[in-house]
């Protein structure tokens, strides 16, 4: 089954009760049954059923599946937020004393939460660059994960997904990549050595911005040292499945950072157009940066696609001749790059990306403001820096509205 198809048959198929296409919402929080003896059965483990929304959920358990079938994973998780799945899927193996090695390329939520976790003991290093060698220069005897993004939102840097792999298996440690950006139907981290994937669905897998959710995906491939990672051990019984198996019966049940039913529903509709949406948003993002690259108004632009892109040939071959629908500007100057967002007409002004609709927010004062200026510069924001998520709007009219816009300045 091709992408597209896997879109709308990949794991569900129409209700058996009703026939009806969509999934059902179970806005249910709790599921009855027969026998007490059943109950106890489900809540040992020992019989499949679901029990309590915090838990599991019909609807959510759909998005759950079909996710980590378009990401060829073994199972997924689905958490409230991207940040309640990247929380969740590093605190699943970490202990107090040990360490992450992150790319510095950083969603601004994740380095505060890398920032927050120093409090119970976790440190995280950050690499210098994305070369292999700034990763494995920072790897020692206590780091436990390698955590990455596909393309860095906003710095725009593509890792090498394959390499870092090969990396963290020789070092026993597992590669978790955020693939928020780039979505699976660019690149599928897990086939190409990854561990652990997870989404932020609120941006390209919803699709249209209207409603917060995340997801942890594993490829139950990685080979747990439980002398290495001993809070797995007791779950080594789930074969494949420790990883997922501790993360729900763990820290996911008990941090109670569950998705709605109605919010998992909303991202299997959003789910099925993903790959038309992607096509476009990656189009018309060409085209936007194409023609902003040779506007005179406008400094440096940043896309994985142009051809002076730092990291274009391997995004070129990592994401088979796709880029995303993120760029960055530079205006120049802080109040050139607010005329800007002020003047455009169609681009909303706002801290979001992977909407339908065009994005646009000035990162260093907004979701970056808090951080210094030498973090900000090495998660590549600058004081006159636009990010811009495109969308699926005609390519024409996006560049008329920045044409427009530009000419006032
Ligand atoms: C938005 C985002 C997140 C956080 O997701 P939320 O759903 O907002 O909690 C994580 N990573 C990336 C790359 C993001 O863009």
């Amino acid at each position: 089954m091709r992408f597209n198809t896997s879109l709308l048959h990949g794991e569900y198929s129409a209700d058996q009760g009703t026939g009806a296409t969509t999934v059902p919402i179970y806005q249910s929080s709790a599921f009855a049954h027969k026998t007490a003896e059943e109950l106890e059965k489900i809540f040992k483990g020992s019989e499949f059923g679901y029990l309590y929304t915090r838990l599991n959920n019909p609807t959510v358990e759909a998005l759950e599946k079909r996710v980590a079938h378009l990401e060829k994973g073994l199972g997924a998780v689905a958490c409230a937020s991207g940040m309640a799945a990247i929380t969740l899927a590093v605190m699943n193996i970490l202990q107090s004393g040990e360490e992450i090695v992150s790319t510095s390329g950083l969603f601004g939520g994740t380095f505060s939460l890398f920032t927050q976790l120093e409090q119970f003991g976790v440190t995280t290093r950050y690499a210098k660059n994305n070369k292999v060698q700034s990763f494995n220069d920072l790897i020692n005897d206590k780091t436990r994960a390698v955590y990455i993004e596909t393309i860095g939102n906003p710095k725009l840097d593509v890792s090498d997904i394959g390499k870092l792999a090969e990396l963290t298996h020789q070092r026993g440690i597992p590669l978790i990549v955020d693939n928020t950006v780039t979505t699976p139907y660019l690149v599928q981290p897990l086939a190409q050595g990854a561990d652990i994937v997870i989404h932020s669905t609120s941006k390209y897998i919803n699709g249209s911005g209207n409603s917060i959710g995340g997801i942890v995906i594993d490829s139950g491939k990685f080979s747990w040292d439980f002398a290495k990672f001993p809070t797995l051990r007791e779950y080594g019984k789930f074969g494949p499945f420790v990883y997922l198996a501790k993360l729900r019966k763990g820290l996911f049940k008990d941090f109670g950072a569950c998705l709605s039913p109605f919010n998992a529903y909303l991202n299997l509709i959003g789910l099925e157009t993903l790959g038309l949406r992607m096509e476009r948003a990656c189009y018309n993002a060409g085209q936007l940066a194409g023609y902003l690259q040779n506007h005179a108004k406008v400094g440096t632009v940043n896309y994985p696609g142009l051809d002076d892109h730092p990291d274009h040939t391997k995004a070129k071959q990592q994401f088979l001749g796709r880029y995303g629908g993120l760029l960055t500007i530079r205006m120049g100057t802080k109040e050139n790059a607010f005329k800007l967002i002020n003047n455009l007409k169609y681009a909303a002004n706002l801290a979001n990306i992977g909407d339908t609709r065009t994005l646009v927010i000035h990162p260093a004062s907004t979701i970056y403001a808090a951080n210094t200026l030498t973090e900000k510069e090495a998660m590549g924001v600058y004081e006159d820096l636009i990010r811009i998520s495109v969308g699926i709007e005609d390519s024409e009219d996006l560049m008329e509205d920045f044409s427009r816009a530009l000419s006032k300045i």
